[in-house]
């Protein structure tokens, strides 16, 4: 291998794209991050990417491109409706198969994730396990003996948008009562706003309107004893546990990955998730699934498109 061959590996998240230009040993050569303004349609997003993609052309040769994003199909690289996202239907693979001629690869992002964990990070000594990102909504992806599950049409894993009992908050896919409307950093906004209306303790985050709240803000405020953060995040961390406690009674994997924004609030969200697990699991499951968290200084997602086109 030439020492400037690289590779590309593209992750499209609700809130920020980022791009890392890679070796095929997993090693970052650069990185670039940018605003992925999922409202405006997907012509002013593509224009951005091609330009932020073209500049890691400069001195190095680009072996293949891999991209994940939110509601895309592996085996066809058609991207659909992702939530939050203005895009509508696009063939991905298509499209930017047309400006680059180098092997492209697309993928849902959160296999991406879990791509990437199994080659570079946490996942490497699993073979059955499950893969969680928590950030701007839940992605979810499924491993078993050590393969990726697609699911007949490469859909599988949106345990994001599978409903929770007595659930009426309307989710970015249009139903209501899906995971993600709690689940997710939005789902949080959504429900330190429903606490700071029905409780009396005193929290900073009263002093902010709704769209000044964000899942970072009351991270920080339960990182500082904030009851209505912990709270928050009591909440959260029950309503994920019990899905999860289905979930292994389900599939009995070895260990369940969480990565994500999210994940930085650490115990005020994983205790409540543990105690959910072991409260709602059938005897002979208990104690039987590993709680890992990602190292989210990396980002897994990009790795893991990386890894699709690395020879
Ligand atoms: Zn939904």
């Amino acid at each position: 291998m030439n020492n400037n061959e690289a590779y590309i590996g593209i992750d499209i998240g609700g809130t920020n794209t980022v791009i890392g230009l890679i070796k095929n040993n997993g090693q970052y050569l650069k990185k670039l991050e940018f605003p992925t303004n999922s409202t405006k349609q997907f012509d002013v997003y593509y224009q951005t990417l091609r330009k932020n993609i073209d500049s890691l052309f400069n001195n190095n040769i680009i072996k293949g491109i891999g991209i994940g994003v939110p509601a895309a199909n592996s085996m066809t690289g058609i991207v659909e409706n992702p939530e939050n996202f203005n895009w509508g239907k696009i063939n991905l693979h298509e499209i930017v198969s047309r400006d680059y001629k180098i092997p492209i690869s697309v993928i849902n992002d959160a296999k991406a994730a879990a791509l990437g964990e199994m080659a570079f990070g946490n996942a490497r000594d699993l073979k059955n396990f499950i893969q969680i990102t928590l950030g701007t909504g839940l992605g979810c992806s499924f491993v078993f003996d050590g393969k990726i599950v697609n699911g007949q049409n490469g859909l599988a894993g949106e345990l994001g948008h599978t409903k929770i009992c007595n659930n009426q908050r309307q989710c970015a896919c249009g139903r209501r009562g899906c995971l993600e409307t709690y689940v997710s950093a939005s789902g949080v906004c959504r429900t330190a706003f429903e606490l700071i209306c029905s409780e009396k303790n005193e929290s900073h985050l009263r002093n902010l309107n709704f769209n000044e709240l964000s899942a970072k803000i009351i991270t920080n405020h339960a990182l500082k004893n904030d009851l209505i953060a912990i709270e928050t995040y009591r909440i959260t961390g029950k309503i994920l546990g019990e899905k999860l406690a289905d979930i292994i009674t389900v599939f009995n994997p070895q260990a369940i990955l969480f990565s994500g924004g999210l994940v930085s609030v650490g115990k005020f969200l994983f205790e409540p998730v543990k105690e959910a697990i072991d409260n709602n699991l059938l005897h002979m499951h208990k104690n039987t699934v590993e709680l890992r968290v990602s190292d989210t200084k990396i980002n897994y997602a990009v790795l893991g498109a990386a890894s699709l086109v690395i020879q």
